[in-house]
């Protein structure tokens, strides 16, 4: 059970006002808020373990590294992986998925075929184009239908012995449907080919266990599930990480260098170039702690609640239309009323102190499908009430009146 009240004692944010008026945090698909557990990890840090990892003698160093791998181990537990080091932390779910693509630069071939969903985030289809345009393979669309599932008939028409890749997200950001990975993990596995997953939507709503999903690939980035931004994890299985080429030379990921070669450290320390965002990762470590402290069977009903009370009070709104009624989704809704621009609506909540999302959530494709320039789009986090969505309603009621 969510006690929500405690809960948002421990996010200070939540006391500010915007506008005026008390900050009700509707974009949670975009970033996460901080907890203060994640917050005083990061002070903590600044104030009394800052120093370089992986290099030094001295005490401070060791410290630092000590609680920076301490912070891969939390995040490895979490989504079950199988060794610390399929576990390479990254700058975010973008980095992640650029690492995979240019590692695939020299594994595929003209030819060879990459599947992306039609739900996917610019991040999830733009690295695999460059990857097509490099290669000459060629990139094909898993279609979805007009609840915004994707249509499995049809991938499993797509994949053949000449599919490589499938790329799909695990939740879209847009919409807010669950695909149903781990059949087209099993599906994409069955004619030999790979699959990177893309959890940045997931990670706050669901615990995903990489092992049990069988999954090669699995990217996500810390601000969405309570951390810090500028981080994130790309779990990889180990012969997939072997295979896959640096990404990046520089320092940290060496073996021995010479001008004539270089041999690059093992794993996770190949993926691994530079000095990284260490308090973030030790941050990422606390905001996994925070999490499961709370518990994700609780979180998902709460939200679950959440998303039933906002749609049925949404749905009154004479015009309102919601795009993406799959009947797996999470805490998103995206909508439009008509004959109003979503930046207005969003313009007008914002006076109101409400933070929504309006524009194309950077799945272009998708407001594509649906023929509209954007949406105006809330999502949920565990730490919103229902009264923040009686706001809400009340707000877009106030939009329409003041814009039709
Ligand atoms: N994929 C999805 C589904 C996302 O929602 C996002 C963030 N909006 C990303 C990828 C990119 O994440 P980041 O900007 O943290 O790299």
């Amino acid at each position: 059970m969510i006690n929500v009240n405690k809960i948002r004692e421990d996010f200070p944010i939540l006391n500010r006002e915007v506008n005026g008026k008390p900050l009700i945090y509707f974009d949670n698909a975009a970033t996460s808020q901080t907890p203060k557990q994640v917050i005083d990890v990061i002070v903590d840090y600044y104030s009394n373990y800052n120093a370089n990892i992986h290099r030094g003698v001295h005490t401070l160093s060791q410290e630092a590294t000590d609680l920076y791998e301490e912070a891969r181990l939390k995040i490895q537990k979490h989504f079950n992986a199988k060794h610390s080091y399929e576990i390479i932390l990254t700058s975010g779910t973008t980095h992640g998925i650029n690492l995979v693509a240019n590692g695939f630069s020299s594994l595929i071939k003209k030819g060879d075929e990459v599947l992306v969903s039609a739900l996917e985030h610019h991040s999830n289809i733009v690295p695999w184009q460059m990857l097509c345009e490099r290669t000459g393979a060629t990139l094909k669309v898993i279609p979805m239908n007009d609840n915004g599932e994707l249509i499995m008939s049809e991938y499993e028409a797509l994949l053949s012995e000449k599919t490589k890749l499938v790329f799909v997200n695990h939740i879209s950001n847009a919409l807010g449907t669950i695909n149903p990975i781990k059949q087209m993990i099993e599906m994409a596995h069955k004619v030999g080919a790979a699959v990177l997953v893309d959890g940045a939507q997931s990670c706050p709503h669901l615990k995903s266990d990489v092992q049990e999903l069988d999954v090669d690939f699995y990217v996500t980035s810390a601000h969405k599930m309570c951390g810090p931004t500028g981080v994130g994890m790309l779990y990889g299985k180990e012969e997939w990480l072997n295979k896959l080429p640096p990404y990046q030379g520089g320092g940290e990921m060496i073996d021995q260098v010479t001008f004539e070669k270089t041999t690059y450290a093992g794993l996770p320390h190949k993926f691994e170039a530079g000095t990284p965002n260490i308090c973030g990762g030790i941050a990422f470590g606390a905001a996994v702690d925070y999490m499961n402290a709370i518990g994700f069977e609780n979180i998902a009903s709460y939200e679950h609640e959440l998303l039933e009370y906002a749609t049925q009070q949404l749905l009154k709104i004479e015009g309102l239309k919601i795009y993406g009624t799959a009947k797996e989704k999470t805490s998103v809704i995206s909508f439009n009323v008509e004959g109003i621009h979503p930046y207005d609506i969003g313009t007008i909540l914002d006076k109101l102190g409400i933070a929504v999302r309006t524009g194309h959530h950077c799945a272009q494709p998708i407001m594509d499908f649906f023929k509209i320039p954007g949406t105006v789009r809330a999502s949920f986090a565990f730490y919103n009430t229902k009264e923040e969505i009686d706001a809400l309603v009340e707000g877009v009621k106030t939009a329409k009146m003041m814009l039709s």
